[in-house]
Parts: C-alpha cells; sequence; structure tokens
C-alpha cells in the first residue's frame, strides 16, 4: 500500500478525536485516493497525516458535498500549493456516466461507470414535493427474486463506499445545476444492501453527515429482501428508515417470490422486524409487489393484515413494473385498489407506489445495468407462468 506522502512524512496516525473512532485506527488509504471513501473523522486523520491542519479537511469536506465542487481547482479557499499537491494525488470525484436516459414522467437514469468493466444504476425520480435518489449497492445481486429484473443478473461485485456516496454526489450536482432539490435517498436500486453491510454504513454516515450532503435520517431508507442475519448488526449500526420486501405472508408462496425466505422464513423475518430499534413514531415500511393470480386475493390482504399485528407498520404496494421475459403480469388497478382498502380499514398506512420511468426501465425491478436498451421495454411481455413450481429455483 503506497502511502501520501508528496511533502510530509506520514507517522503512524491514532485517531485525532478518540470519542469519534474509537474501533478502527486510522490506516492511510492507497493512491489514488478516493476522498469520497472517507468519512469526515477519516478525511481528518488524512490530512493530519499530511502534515495539514484538521481544518483543512472540513474545507474540502464542504467543498466536495456542500458546494458540490466538481474538481479541487474549484475550491479557492485552498491555497494553490494544497490544492496541486491533492490534484496529484486523488482520484476524480465524480463518476462518468456511461449512459443517461430520461422517462416521459421525469424520471432519470444513468448508467454509471464504476472503471473495472463494472457499472450501476442510479435512478432520479422527481415529485412535487421531493426529489429522491434511488442507489445501487451491488453491481447485480446474488438472490434471484424471479419478478425482478436485476435478480436475472449474476452478481459482479459490491460496491465500494465511494461507489455509493458518489451516486448521490452526482445526482446531487447534476439537479443542482437544474435548481432542482434532491431531498431523499433509497438504497432500493440493484443489489442486497444488507450483503453489503460494511460499505453501505460507511456510505450512509458520509450521505446523512450533516455539514455535507445532510439527508437527514428520516429521508434515507434502506429496503431488504430480509437478511435476517445481518439485521440486528444494521439496526444498531444504521439510524434510516427500513423498508423489507415481503410479497407473501405464506410461506411456500415467499419461498418463491423472494428465495432467500427458505433461509430466513417469515417468523425469523417477524422477529427481526420486532427487534429493529424504533424511535418514537417510527414504523417498518413493507413493500408488497402485487402479482396477477400469485399474492393479490383479498384473502391475501387479510392474511397480510393479520401477520402484521404488534408491528408498527406501513404498507407499500408496488404495482409490477414488467419487463422483457419477465414470469408475471401486474394485477389490475381494481384489485390493487379492493386489496388497498382491506389494508386501509385494518388501519394501516398504505400507499400504492405506482411504476415511475418505466418506459426507461428505470422503475423498481426494471434495473438491469447495461447501456442502450431503446426497444427492451416496449416489447411485448411474456404471459405469466400458470405455476409457480416453474420458477427459477435457487
Ligand atoms: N434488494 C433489496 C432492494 C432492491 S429492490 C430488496 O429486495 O428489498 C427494491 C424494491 O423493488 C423491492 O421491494 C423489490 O421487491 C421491488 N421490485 C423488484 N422488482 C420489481 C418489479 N419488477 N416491479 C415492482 N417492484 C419490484
Ligand atoms: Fe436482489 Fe432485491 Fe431484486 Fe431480490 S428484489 S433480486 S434481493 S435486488
Amino acid at each position: 500500500m503506497s502511502v501520501l506522502t508528496p511533502t510530509a512524512p506520514a507517522p503512524p496516525l491514532e485517531p485525532h478525536d478518540a470519542s469519534e473512532s474509537p474501533a478502527s485506527p486510522f490506516v492511510m488509504p492507497p493512491v489514488p485516493l478516493r476522498l469520497s471513501d472517507m468519512t469526515r473523522d477519516e478525511l481528518t486523520q488524512c490530512m493530519l497525516a499530511w502534515g495539514e491542519k484538521p481544518y483543512r479537511a472540513q474545507q474540502v469536506w464542504s467543498w466536495m458535498y456542500a458546494k458540490l465542487a466538481g474538481t479541487v481547482e474549484e475550491m479557492t479557499d485552498l491555497s494553490k500549493p494544497f490544492r496541486a499537491r491533492l490534484a496529484e494525488v486523488i482520484a476524480p470525484l465524480r463518476p462518468t456516466a456511461i449512459s443517461h436516459r430520461v422517462s416521459a414522467d421525469g424520471t432519470e437514469k444513468w448508467l454509471l461507470d464504476c472503471g473495472d468493466g463494472v457499472a450501476t444504476e442510479t435512478v432520479f425520480i422527481p415529485d412535487e414535493e421531493r426529489g429522491t435518489v434511488c442507489v445501487s449497492s451491488q453491481a447485480g445481486c446474488s438472490l434471484s427474486c424471479p419478478f425482478c429484473r436485476t435478480g436475472t443478473l449474476p452478481l459482479r461485485r459490491n460496491l465500494t463506499t465511494a461507489e455509493i456516496v458518489e451516486q448521490v454526489l452526482f445526482v446531487r450536482a447534476t439537479m443542482a445545476a437544474r435548481g432542482v432539490r434532491v431531498t431523499n435517498v433509497v438504497l432500493m436500486g440493484m443489489g442486497e444492501p444488507l450483503y453489503n453491510l460494511e460499505a453501505v454504513t460507511r456510505a450512509v454516515r458520509i450521505i446523512m453527515d450533516n455539514t455535507g450532503l445532510a439527508i437527514g435520517c428520516r429521508k434515507l431508507t434502506l429496503s431488504t429482501s430480509g437478511v435476517v442475519n445481518k439485521m440486528e448488526e444494521a439496526g444498531r449500526n444504521l439510524n434510516v428508515n427500513l423498508a423489507i420486501s415481503l410479497h407473501s405472508v405464506r410461506d411456500p408462496v415467499r419461498d418463491q417470490l423472494v428465495p432467500i425466505n427458505r433461509k430466513f422464513n417469515l417468523a425469523a423475518l417477524r422477529r427481526a422486524a420486532l427487534a429493529w430499534p424504533m424511535r418514537g413514531r417510527d414504523r417498518i415500511t413493507w413493500e408488497y409487489v402485487l402479482l396477477a393470480g400469485v399474492n393479490d386475493t383479498l384473502q391475501d390482504a387479510r392474511e397480510l393484515v393479520s401477520w402484521l399485528k404488534g408491528i408498527p407498520s406501513k404498507v407499500n404496494l408496488l404495482a409490477f413494473n414488467p419487463w422483457p421475459g419477465a414470469p408475471y403480469t401486474p394485477t389490475p388497478r381494481e384489485q390493487i385498489l379492493r386489496f388497498q382498502e382491506v389494508v386501509a380499514n385494518a388501519g394501516l398506512v398504505t400507499i400504492i407506489r405506482d411504476s415511475r420511468g418505466a418506459d426507461v426501465g428505470a422503475a423498481c425491478g426494471q434495473l438491469a445495468g447495461t447501456a442502450g436498451e431503446p426497444e427492451l421495454f416496449h416489447a411485448p411481455m411474456q404471459g405469466r407462468l400458470d405455476s409457480l413450481e416453474k420458477l427459477p429455483r435457487i
């Protein structure tokens, strides 16, 4: 591992403030240095290692995350020699977009280059009072939920902290240039965030830092398919809203729709949800994609209501976003409304989340990590399978 020593020696480091990072001693990262891989505390330690004053870190941090500087050159209150020194050793501050598509409803999707033949997708969803970035945590996914297009891809690799942070940074800067606000972040793009928990935890810390991107804990939601053995650790380290992809409260059906259910069944998921640390009026968001003839009867709705009893919950009913070759069809609108009525009548907040960006493959479950696919999302859908038995097994 090379050490950053353009001018100053780098002595072994102690954390400058032990209270901020009690567990992990700082290790100087290799060159080129990816600034967005570092928490604010680590950036401070990096500056100290260079023989700089700690306030340098706050200056750089503010330029990157609050003033959205795209290059070191723009950081004009840093001395010229320091800028030159920094520019010499750091990687570019922003990722490069390989493709960009805009939906008729205003949703935008970028394919961002991760530099090693891997790319990841990021989506911006504008609506009246907020602008939401949907962030990926992995390139591909190791799980294979059969209704999700990402699930048809192999897992290429986990994204790094920087690759997660820079998705938000990229969209925030792009939108700021147009005078559009980014208010919310959802970890609901490609991949299973709890299978990349370390990088996700660090990225969340950076994204939430109130002197930088400052996305508050109520504006940040992490969605998991139900990786029960990671939920305790996630609850301890992440102060975010939790969404769980439920899709059925019957084990045999959920075994098919969310195959991780074969490892962590509904009873285990329920226990983990009850153990999730809740503050005040917090609720867990349960995501439920409605698939025609699979999980969308009124009896399914009633069973959902009784399964949720005792858990502070809200329910997001997701309209199924079809993709070429998907083995399902969406539940008709009238049935979605009837299903919603049953759940709402039981006193649960229930939102129907309509498909956004479907025409450019940017809707939930359509992310495939490929560039240029103009006709793909208009291709006729395959009929749904008659029997769940025909679905792929893991
Ligand atoms: N892996 C995580 C987060 C990414 S998926 C998870 O599974 O929760 C984000 C959400 O999109 C999940 O609730 C998922 O079930 C849903 N989803 C996936 N494919 C979909 C599709 N084709 N239509 C509608 N929602 C879909
Ligand atoms: Fe992976 Fe989530 Fe898609 Fe399942 S729904 S395949 S866990 S991204």
